[in-house]
């Protein structure tokens, strides 16, 4: 039978994220730099993060999920196709 697909992982471009400037960027970037500490991950191109934390950033941006997402995208930071699955509603 079809296994239902897991969503789509939200991959955060840190190269991408570095070359931002400006207090828009700030606390994602902090947010971002405070995971890669946690987890003892500096070298990557890339930071995989839970699905949880897009609602933490969203408290934080006062913004529902989804536009966040959709500006991440907009920013270059985040994946188009993990934005598409971010939902306002989930718990
Ligand atoms: P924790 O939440 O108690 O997780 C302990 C360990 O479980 C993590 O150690 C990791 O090896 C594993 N783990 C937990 N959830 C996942 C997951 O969804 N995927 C994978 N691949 N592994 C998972 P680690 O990575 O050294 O992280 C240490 C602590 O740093 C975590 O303790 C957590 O408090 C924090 N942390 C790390 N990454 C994140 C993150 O992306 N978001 C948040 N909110 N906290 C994080
Ligand atoms: P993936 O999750 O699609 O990640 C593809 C590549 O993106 C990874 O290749 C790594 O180079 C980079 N990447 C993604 N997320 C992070 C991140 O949070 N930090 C860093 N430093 N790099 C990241 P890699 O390492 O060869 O892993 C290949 C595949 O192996 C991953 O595909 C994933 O499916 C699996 N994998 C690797 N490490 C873990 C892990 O800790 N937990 C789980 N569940 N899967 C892992
Ligand atoms: P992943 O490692 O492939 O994990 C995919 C999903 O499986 C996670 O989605 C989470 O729902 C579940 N999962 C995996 N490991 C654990 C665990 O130890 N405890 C619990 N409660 N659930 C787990 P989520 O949370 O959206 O995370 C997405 C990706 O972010 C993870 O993919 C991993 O690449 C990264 N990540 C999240 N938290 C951590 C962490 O603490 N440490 C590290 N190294 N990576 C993490």
């Amino acid at each position: 039978g079809a296994a239902a697909e897991p969503p789509p992982k939200l991959v955060l471009d840190l190269e991408r994220l570095g070359e931002l400037e400006g207090v828009e960027v700030a606390p994602l970037a902090r947010y971002a730099a405070t995971i890669q500490a946690q987890r003892g991950d500096y070298n990557g191109k890339v930071l995989s993060i839970r699905k949880e934390d897009m609602r933490t950033l969203a408290v934080i941006y006062d913004e529902r999920p989804s536009v966040l997402a959709d500006r991440l995208v907009a920013w270059g930071v985040l994946n188009a196709e993990a934005a598409e699955a971010v939902n306002d509603d989930e718990a």
